[in-house]
């Protein structure tokens, strides 16, 4: 399909999961269409996927399903040093049987 941002042939979908809201409110939408661009390296969503995640946002209660997930926190810094999680930076010696 065609780039809207550069206008060139190769733009391809990819199909992701976003997280909207905050706290206890936030809601998943899973399998959204991203348009992703080898030419510019942009990526984007169309004004239709916008809509429609407005209009999940809106009927969520008839939309959404509860379940049960996995919830895990990014801990590494972005682009800087590696950081270890918080439960490797020192020995918990209290969990250690000897
Ligand atoms: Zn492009």
């Amino acid at each position: 399909m065609r780039c809207d941002v550069c206008g060139k042939e190769g733009a391809e979908i990819q199909r992701v999961t976003r997280a909207y809201g905050r706290g206890g409110r936030e809601l998943l939408i899973r399998n959204v269409p991203v348009v992703t661009c080898p030419q510019c390296g942009e990526s984007y969503l169309t004004a239709e996927t916008l809509y429609e995640i407005e209009r999940i946002k809106l009927h969520r209660r008839a939309l959404a399903a509860r379940k049960q997930i996995e919830v895990a926190e990014f801990v590494r810094a972005p682009g800087g040093e590696a950081r270890p999680p918080r439960a490797l930076q020192r020995p918990a010696r209290s969990t250690v049987r000897r």
